[in-house]
């Protein structure tokens, strides 16, 4: 399926997902890193060695989410845009999400962006409430979006452009 059509079935998913006790402690990565390719940028960002591409290059990467605190610096690191950082502690109601972007315009901190899931299709309008600038090496920006909790798993993009005013 993954093959076919570049989404990753709810099977895939689940195995890279943290169980709901993890992540009632705070921010974690989620690696949605299906196939096996030779690459290792996540784990050579990693300071506290939480994620790992082992015993070869070619495997896919392991998040401990025991030693993760979803500092999301693996995010903007990854090539495929496979990283992505969970915070259910965010509110009572809402999660945290953060995003990989590399697409023009931005959305503004304030705004709300048309989230998209892993298929592309449109989940609704997320209030954006951080937009963190790539770096002059690495030039993917962050998203940080809050969406209701039950989406947390599911919102994985937002629609470049035709950004909304805020709530
Ligand atoms: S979010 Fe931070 S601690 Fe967690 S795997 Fe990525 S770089 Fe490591
Ligand atoms: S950097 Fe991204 S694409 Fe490469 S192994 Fe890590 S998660 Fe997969």
């Amino acid at each position: 399926m993954l093959i076919q059509t570049g989404i990753p079935s709810a099977e895939d998913i689940l195995t890279v997902t943290p169980s709901e006790e993890r992540f009632a402690k705070g921010p974690v990565a989620i690696a949605e890193c299906f196939q096996k390719i030779p690459c290792n940028p996540c784990m050579m960002a990693c300071a506290k060695k939480a994620i790992r591409v082992e015993p070869d290059i070619n495997q896919t990467p392991r998040v401990d989410f025991d030693v993760c605190n979803g500092c999301g610096v693996c995010l903007t690191r990854c090539p495929g845009l496979a990283i992505f950082i969970v915070d259910k502690t965010y509110s009572d109601t809402e999660a945290l999400i953060k995003l990989p972007f590399e697409f023009l315009p931005l959305p503004k901190e304030g705004q709300l962006a048309c989230g998209l899931n892993r298929a592309g299709e449109e989940m609704g309008w997320f209030p954006v409430v951080k937009v963190i600038p790539g770096s002059k090496t690495n030039k993917t920006c962050t998203i940080c979006l809050a969406v209701p909790k039950d989406l947390a798993m599911e919102v994985r993009n937002i629609r470049a452009g035709g950004y909304q005013d805020g709530r």
